[in-house]
């Protein structure tokens, strides 16, 4: 399953368009979500986007392991990417 790196999103929309399932739509604030629950994992929406901010639920510590895999592109990003919802599970040690 693809995630959406909202801080990256542009809102331009090409990505709902893209997806054969219909999974992807614009919330309130023109941020691209995923409905996870419909998401084929076609990888589609991943390739495209001109933010790259369609991640693989592999640079996802909340989903990774969950689905995905290897149909989903992987180790090209910018770095960025783990700044998904939860991502501040493991910060105890000060
Ligand atoms: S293609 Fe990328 S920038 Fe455009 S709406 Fe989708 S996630 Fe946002
Ligand atoms: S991986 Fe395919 S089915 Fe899932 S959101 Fe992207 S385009 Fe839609």
């Amino acid at each position: 399953m693809p995630w959406i790196n909202e801080d990256q999103c542009r809102g331009c929309g090409a990505c709902v368009r893209v997806c054969p399932v219909n999974a992807i739509s614009m919330n309130s604030s023109r941020i691209a979500v995923i409905d996870q629950s419909k998401c084929t994992k076609c990888g589609n929406c991943l390739s495209l986007c001109p933010m790259d901010c369609i991640r693989p639920n592999s640079e996802n510590s909340d989903l990774k392991g969950q689905g995905g895999g290897a149909a989903m592109r992987s180790g090209s990003g910018s770095g960025a990417g783990r700044r998904g919802p939860g991502s501040g599970l493991g910060r105890g040690r000060r």
